[in-house]
């Protein structure tokens, strides 16, 4: 089935998406200094001043994957990303889709959609394209024979703490076992049949991650949320799908905040930004050691690092605003260092 295993090289996939400019950054008279030239290719042309003040611009090129343009709606994102990675869970694998960008970059946009404009035209998210094409597969009589159940999982870590989505923001112990076992204990798994059944779960997983907190906006800046498809075979694990939503990653820098608070969530998503990338990399280059544990992001998806039936996909989402330059620049370093082999 479904031809060669892939190498190690093809295990990792780095694609790019700008989102448009928007009316408030218009407004304040930013402007669009992100340019996608070809396939794979992305562009930044900063402005920078000289000595006597003219202006001129500095070009940097990055090439991935995948660059989507500001004009790529979700399905076009999808396909090329997460969709490659859908099958392989039938197939007993592991999976991860990785939302990385700077906060309003449209992270939530991609993997989740807009679940606030019900009806025609709002835009379906990479969870549940996903969730369609898994109720897709599972129609294959190949695979229908292995009388796969589907379950969904929501959490969401904050401040190094875990938390159950589809439970009240239940908070959950993450134990491991004599033998590497990661479990997240008590984590709710809700069965599945169709794909509204998908799409009540985001939304009740996303009214949970929010209510309650002061902010709703600061709150998802600094928290990861993890959507988990889940197939199991007479109860036992077959393959699982991890979508992450990730904390923005500019929040990695309030490390010299002067809130204490701010401070350390700063330095947790820090950290475990810094572990993911390294666990990525481990994972394309087979290496024996992989740094899971130095995050809690990272141990839950200790999983999907190891084995040879993993595979994952970062989805680096960008500002095309001159103000977010910065930003911008950093995230697409980043990508890149995960992309290197
Ligand atoms: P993040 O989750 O990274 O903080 P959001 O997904 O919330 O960012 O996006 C910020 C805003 O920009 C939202 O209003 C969202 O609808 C809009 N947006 C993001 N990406 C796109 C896009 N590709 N096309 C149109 N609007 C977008
Ligand atoms: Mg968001």
């Amino acid at each position: 089935l479904g031809g060669p295993e892939p190498g190690p090289q093809h295990r990792i996939r780095v694609c790019v998406r700008k989102r448009p400019l928007n009316p408030r950054e218009a407004g304040l008279r930013d402007f669009d200094v992100v340019t996608v030239p070809c396939r794979g290719v992305v562009v930044v042309h900063e402005a920078r001043q000289r000595l006597d003040l003219s202006r001129y611009l500095e070009s940097q090129s990055f090439r991935f994957d995948h660059a989507f343009d500001d004009s790529a709606p979700n399905e076009l994102v999808y396909r090329h990303t997460a969709q490659p990675l859908v099958e392989s869970i039938f197939r007993g694998g592991m999976a991860t889709c990785f939302a990385y960008g700077q906060t309003g970059s449209g992270k939530t946009h991609t993997m989740v959609g807009d679940l606030s404009a019900k009806g025609q035209g709002c835009p379906k998210g990479v969870y549940t394209l996903a969730a369609q094409d898994v109720f897709c597969w599972l129609q294959e009589p190949s695979y229908q024979q292995l009388e796969l159940r589907v379950y969904g999982a929501f959490f969401e870590i904050y401040g190094g703490k875990v938390y159950d989505l589809l439970n009240w923001r239940n908070r959950l112990k993450v134990l491991e076992d004599g033998k590497q076992q990661i479990q997240v204990v008590g984590l709710q798994e809700e069965e599945v049949s169709c794909v509204e059944d998908v799409m009540r779960l985001i939304e009740m997983g996303n009214r949970c991650r929010t209510s309650g907190q002061t902010s709703a906006n600061t709150h998802s800046s600094r928290s990861h949320a993890i959507f988990q498809i889940i197939l199991r075979k007479r109860g036992k694990l077959h393959g699982k799908f991890s979508l992450i939503d990730l904390a923005g990653n500019e929040r990695g820098a309030d490390t010299g905040s002067a809130d204490r608070r701010t401070r350390l969530e700063g330095a947790e998503i820090n950290k475990s930004l810094l572990a993911l990338k390294e666990c990525i990399r481990a994972l394309g280059r087979n290496k024996a050691h992989t740094p899971f544990r130095a995050s809690k992001l990272t141990q839950v998806l200790r999983d999907s690092f190891i084995g040879e039936n993993s595979c994952t996909c970062m989805i680096a989402t960008i500002s095309p605003g001159m103000r977010s330059c910065e930003h911008t620049l950093n995230t697409l370093r980043y990508a890149n260092r995960v992309k290197e082999l």
